[in-house]
């Protein structure tokens, strides 16, 4: 006789436990799509890092939040995606972002476990938040209906990420190469571009890429009134001027420890120079005072033996 099913077993529900935690702020602007979280293999320690450092009922929210403040304004069109699974599994790598096949406003983020438990143990939370902040961008950014060079998606992501507060110590502005390189090398230009052509140049660009097919003179030229070739070229100028100026604070370092050190030796010898007439006063004062009559006879024993000879 097969084995009979398993029956369905209900837990009674205890009577409902009012909430003391305060719900986020919330920005009337912002999607809020449906969120979910996979676990595939509750065992793996990644997962076990992930669940005791990230509020997983907030996280993602969260990054949503952060994306409409940095990369979107009210004027701005809200992206149609409706759900984000995060997969939490092992494999190589550390992140990646995919629409359904079947529909792609329903997003999915698969973060590796392994990646999770290979962060240092000071960084886990910042890095897991940042390494998520960067790919929920992906769900909810525009990308020229699929033409957009993939450095400069990287790039928003990456400077969405930044803009968080959640870059990781090694990122640095470097200038070289090209400015479509990606991720933070074109988040930093970016960030730059922000500065320099006013507040919401990447908001613009954005914008731009949501409905027509990306066209780099056009688009630059609409964005910023120069070609991106010529941006490039002054933020690789901004940051050499800084390097000189760099060098120079250097140099003048360099002068004041050398200034210091002599000054410190100059102290020194001053109080060593105060100490020897110290002692030559108080040597003289006894010899004044009468009680260093001994050491005079002596000198004067000397030069009465020294004149004899
Ligand atoms: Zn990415």
């Amino acid at each position: 006789m097969p084995p009979a099913p398993t029956p369905t077993y209900f837990q009674l529900a205890m009577s409902p436990v009012p909430s003391t935690t305060k719900p986020l702020p919330h920005n009337p602007k912002t999607p809020k799509p449906l969120l979910r979280l996979e676990l595939r293999d509750l065992s793996l320690d990644g997962v076990h890092t992930f669940l005791s450092c990230i509020d997983a009922t907030s996280a993602l929210q969260q990054c949503i939040e952060t994306i409409f403040r940095v990369l979107y304004s009210p004027q701005c069109h809200v992206p149609t995606t409706r759900s984000v699974t995060l997969i939490l599994r092992s494999m190589p790598g550390v992140a990646y972002t995919t629409g359904i096949s079947i529909d792609d406003d329903h997003k999915e983020i698969h973060l590796s476990t392994d990646y999770i438990h290979g962060i240092a143990k000071d960084r886990k939370m910042e890095e897991i938040m940042g390494v998520l902040q960067h790919e929920m961008v992906h769900c909810f950014q525009f990308n020229a209906l699929g033409t957009a060079p993939g450095g400069l998606i990287e790039g928003i992501a990456d400077f969405v990420r930044l803009k968080a507060g959640l870059s990781p110590p090694h990122w640095k502005r470097e200038g070289g190469g090209d400015w479509d390189a990606g991720y933070q090398h074109t988040a930093y230009f970016l960030e730059y571009l922000d500065k320099v052509c006013g507040e919401g140049t990447v908001v613009r660009c954005n914008e731009m890429l949501r409905h027509e097919k990306y066209e780099e003179n056009k688009f630059w030229k609409d964005c910023c009134g120069k070609s991106v070739k010529q941006l490039w070229a002054e933020y690789n100028e901004m940051l050499d001027r800084g390097k000189k100026k760099g060098n120079g604070g250097n140099r003048r370092e360099e002068k004041m420890k050398k200034a210091n050190l002599l000054l410190a030796e100059a102290v020194r010898l001053q109080q060593e120079a105060a100490k020897l007439i110290t002692e030559a006063q108080e040597e003289r004062d006894l010899v004044e005072n009468g009680d260093g009559h001994g050491v005079q006879s002596k000198q004067d024993e000397t030069t009465i033996a020294g004149d004899k000879q």
